[in-house]
C-alpha cells in the first residue's frame, strides 16, 4: 500500500518534471525562432559572420589553387565561380552590420545575456559533476561486481553489445546514404572548414589512433593513459578516469576486508554525488530553454536556420531517417534481451533523452542518465559500469553519422566509392565513434578519421559545418538512448544466476 502510493507520487513527480523540460522546450524554440535575429544581431553575430564568410573566400583561393597544381582546372574554376556569390553574401551581411549599430538593441542585448547565463550555468553544472560522478559510479559498479570473472564476462558482453549496435548503426547509414544519394547535386557554395578540422588534416589515420590512447603531443593530461590523472580530471578527459577507475575498482575488489572501508567510502561518495545531480536535474527547463534558444539565435533564428536546413535538406533527412530506424531498431533489442517494454522504458529516459538534445554532449547528459536509468529499476552495478563507458565509446548515433557524411562527401564531390572503399568507410566509422569524446561536434573532426582512410579531401567537411550543430543533437540523444540500453541488457544478465 505504502509502496503504491509512493510508486504513484514518484511518477507524478516524474510526469511533472518532464512537462516542465518539455514547456523549457517550447520556450526556448519560440524565442530562438522569433527572437534569435534580434539576438543574433545584438551579440556582433553580423560581425562573425562576415568574418567566416571572409576566411571562406580565402579558402576557395587556397583550395582552387590547389587544383591548378594537382591539375583538375575544371574543380578550381567551380570554386572560384563560388567567390562572387560568397561576396554578395557579405555584403547583406555588412548591411545588417549597419542595422545593428542603427538600431535599439539593449533589449535584445539583456535578453541574450541571459538566456545564454540560464543555459551555460546548467551545462557548467552538468561538468562539475560529471568527474565525480564517473569515478564515484566506476568504482561502486564494478566493486558491486564481486569475482573478478564476473567482471571479465560483464566486460566482454558490454564491449560486444557496443560494437555490435555501432556496426549495425553504421550499416544502417551506409544503406540509406546509398539508397538516397544526397551527396547528388549539393550545394556546397558556402563550405567552409572551420580552423580546428585543418589543423588535424595532416595527421594520417595511425597517428590519430595513437593520440586516442596518449594525447597529441604537448597536450598534458590527454589521451586514455595520461601521465598525471589529476591533470586529466583537471582537462574533463572523461576516458582517462573512467579507465582509472575501472582499474582502481578491480584492484579494491581484490583486497577482501582491507579493501571494504574504502569501497564503502565511494558508495558513500555516489549516494552524495547523486544528491547533487537530483537538484542539478531541477535546474533543467531553465537550462535547457537557454541553451535551446541561445543555440537557434547563434545561428540567425528562424530564417537563417531554414535556409540552412533546406540547403543540406536531403542530407538531414538521411541521417534523421537513419537515427530513428535506429532508435527502432535499440527498441526491439531493448525488448528481446533485456524484456523491458520500449515505450515505457522510451518514457523512462525522456529526460536524458531531451538533455542530450539541447547539450548535445553524452558526457554532460551522463548525470541525468544514470538518474533516469536507475529510476527505472536499473541496478547500480550496471549502471554504474555501463553508463560512463558508453558515454564515451559505445556511439552508435555518432557512428552513423561518420559513415553517412563521409559518402555523402564523396557523393557531392563525384567521387564514386569501391566496395572496398565501403568496408574502409565501416571499419574507419566504427572505430572514430569509439575515438569520439562525448562533447559538442566532437564526431565532425573524427570524421576526418574516415575521410582520409578512403582518400576523400577534409575540405567536403565544409559542406556539412553548417548544419553539423542540428544533427549533433539528434545524434547525441540516439547515443544516449544506446547506452541506457545497454545497461538494461547488461542489468538482465546480472541477474541471472
Ligand atoms: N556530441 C556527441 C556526443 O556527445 C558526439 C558527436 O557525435 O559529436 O555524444
Amino acid at each position: 500500500m505504502v509502496n503504491t502510493s509512493a510508486n504513484h507520487s514518484s511518477s507524478r513527480v516524474h510526469g511533472l518534471g518532464l512537462l516542465s523540460i518539455f514547456a523549457g522546450i517550447v520556450l526556448g524554440v519560440g524565442l530562438g525562432l522569433f527572437y534569435g535575429h534580434s539576438m543574433w544581431l545584438a551579440s556582433g553575430g553580423p560581425e562573425k559572420k562576415t568574418d567566416i564568410l571572409r576566411k571562406t573566400v580565402q579558402q576557395k583561393e587556397t583550395f582552387a589553387r590547389q587544383a591548378d597544381a594537382d591539375g583538375h582546372p575544371q574543380e578550381a574554376e567551380r570554386l572560384r565561380l563560388h567567390i562572387p556569390e560568397i561576396q554578395a553574401e557579405i555584403d547583406r551581411t555588412k548591411a545588417l552590420c549597419d542595422e545593428a549599430a542603427r538600431a535599439d538593441l539593449t533589449v535584445a542585448r539583456y535578453v541574450s545575456k541571459l538566456v545564454r547565463f540560464c543555459g551555460d550555468l546548467f551545462l557548467r553544472m552538468l561538468f562539475l559533476i560529471v568527474i565525480p560522478l564517473v569515478v564515484t559510479s566506476m568504482i561502486c559498479g564494478i566493486t558491486s561486481l564481486g569475482d573478478i570473472r564476473r567482471m571479465g564476462h560483464v566486460g566482454g558482453w558490454t564491449l560486444f553489445y557496443y560494437l555490435a549496435t555501432g556496426a549495425a548503426a553504421v550499416t544502417l547509414g551506409i544503406a540509406l546514404v546509398l539508397i538516397i544519394r544526397p551527396g547528388a547535386g549539393a550545394d556546397d557554395t558556402f563550405a567552409y572548414v572551420s580552423e580546428n578540422v585543418l589543423a588535424r588534416e595532416e595527421a594520417s589515420l595511425l597517428d590519430t589512433l595513437l593520440e586516442v590512447v596518449l594525447g597529441r603531443e604537448g597536450e598534458e593530461g590527454k589521451g586514455m593513459v595520461p601521465d598525471n590523472i589529476f591533470l586529466a580530471a583537471g582537462k574533463t578527459n572523461v576516458l582517462a578516469l573512467i579507465l582509472f577507475s575501472l582499474v582502481f575498482g578491480g584492484a579494491l575488489s581484490t583486497l577482501g576486508e582491507k579493501g571494504k572501508p574504502t569501497i564503502a567510502f565511494f558508495h558513500g561518495a555516489n549516494e552524495a554525488v547523486m544528491k547533487i545531480v537530483r537538484l542539478i536535474i531541477l535546474l533543467a527547463p531553465v537550462g535547457i530553454f537557454g541553451l535551446i534558444a541561445t543555440r537557434i539565435a547563434d545561428s540567425g533564428g528562424a530564417g537563417s536556420f531554414y535556409t540552412e536546413l533546406v540547403r543540406l535538406g536531403w542530407f538531414v533527412l538521411t541521417v534523421t531517417l537513419g537515427l530513428a530506424i535506429h532508435l527502432v531498431v535499440l527498441c526491439v533489442v531493448l525488448a528481446v534481451l533485456a524484456r523491458r517494454s520500449p515505450l515505457r522504458y522510451l518514457y523512462a529516459m525522456a529526460r536524458a533523452l531531451l538533455t542530450a538534445l539541447s547539450t548535445d554532449s553524452s558526457s554532460a547528459t551522463l548525470p541525468v542518465t544514470i538518474e533516469c536509468v536507475e529510476d527505472a529499476g536499473v541496478s547500480k552495478r550496471a549502471a554504474g559500469f555501463v553508463l560512463p563507458l558508453g558515454a564515451t565509446i559505445n556511439m552508435d548515433g555518432t557512428a552513423l553519422y561518420e559513415a553517412t557524411a563521409a559518402i555523402f562527401i564523396a557523393q557531392s564531390a563525384g567521387v564514386p566509392l569501391s566496395g572496398a572503399a565501403l568496408v574502409v568507410v565501416f571499419l574507419t566509422a566504427t572505430l572514430a565513434a569509439i575515438g569520439a569524446p562525448g562533447i559538442p561536434e566532437a564526431g565532425l573532426v573524427t570524421l576526418l578519421i574516415v575521410l582520409t582512410a578512403v582518400g576523400l579531401p577534409a575540405a567536403g567537411i565544409g559542406t556539412i559545418l553548417a548544419i553539423d550543430w542540428f544533427l549533433d543533437r539528434e545524434r547525441t540523444a540516439v547515443n544516449v538512448f544506446g547506452d541506457a540500453v545497454g545497461a538494461a541488457i547488461i542489468d538482465r544478465y546480472l541477474q541471472e544466476p
